[in-house]
């Protein structure tokens, strides 16, 4: 049973419900490739049904932590942070990308969207979702755009987010993972015809790693 003067920290950001963290190689997007430590934080509504972390969904199920011990233990791995989830923006971002930032660190978040932005950052994938569209004013900030294919009707999903983002922002589609077979000839004909976009894969789940 957590306290409420627990819950009352996590409502402000100070602690957050931490799933899981480690140091690896993003595999996705403009990133990918790069060595980075990652932080998930727990709890997410938006309910995509072929989520591959529903684990992360319950917050509850996830030890409220401090964020101070999250940044100083992420220090000790990598420059480059990467918040994750679950969906990240559940929560106030901004306390813990302050004590990242006030390490020199590059704060990297993926997100849905689903909620306003808080927290400071240096790289914002926006990987929208049907079931929670993004709030609209985090479109002109994305630096990425990540749609997850899983159907054809995804490359229609993807042209009208790609609509709303600014002109700089990156676009990629990448294949859901247990439809990968399917849906990469689908994605490499559409990026051939469609050469704004580009092709992302979860090089992590083909090299092994987290
Ligand atoms: S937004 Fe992300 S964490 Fe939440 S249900 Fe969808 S894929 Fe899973």
């Amino acid at each position: 049973m957590i306290s409420e003067e627990v819950m009352q920290l996590v409502d402000k950001g100070v602690m957050l419900p931490l799933m899981e963290e480690f140091y690896t190689i993003q595999g996705e997007g403009y990133h990918k490739g790069t060595a980075a430590y990652f932080i998930r934080i727990g709890g997410c509504d938006v309910g995509c049904h072929w989520c591959d972390v529903k684990e992360s969904w319950n917050a509850g199920t996830h030890p409220p932590t401090d964020i101070e011990s999250i940044a100083t233990n992420a220090a000790k791995y990598s420059d480059t942070i990467v918040v994750t989830g679950g969906e990240p923006l559940t929560w106030d971002m901004g306390p813990l990308t302050d004590s990242l930032k006030a390490k020199n660190l590059k704060t990297h978040i993926e997100t849905s969207g689903a909620y306003a932005l808080s927290g400071d950052w240096d790289w914002i994938c926006l990987s929208p979702k049907k079931n929670k569209l993004p709030v609209p004013e985090i479109y002109p900030l994305a630096d990425e755009l990540k749609v997850i294919v899983y159907n054809k009707h995804d490359f229609i999903f993807a042209e009208e987010q790609a609509a709303q983002v600014g002109p700089n922002c990156i676009l990629y589609l990448q294949p859901e993972w247990s439809v990968r077979d399917k849906m990469v000839p689908l994605i490499v004909d559409f990026v051939m015809q469609n050469p704004k976009w580009k092709v992302s894969l979860q090089t992590h789940k083909y090299l092994n790693i987290p």
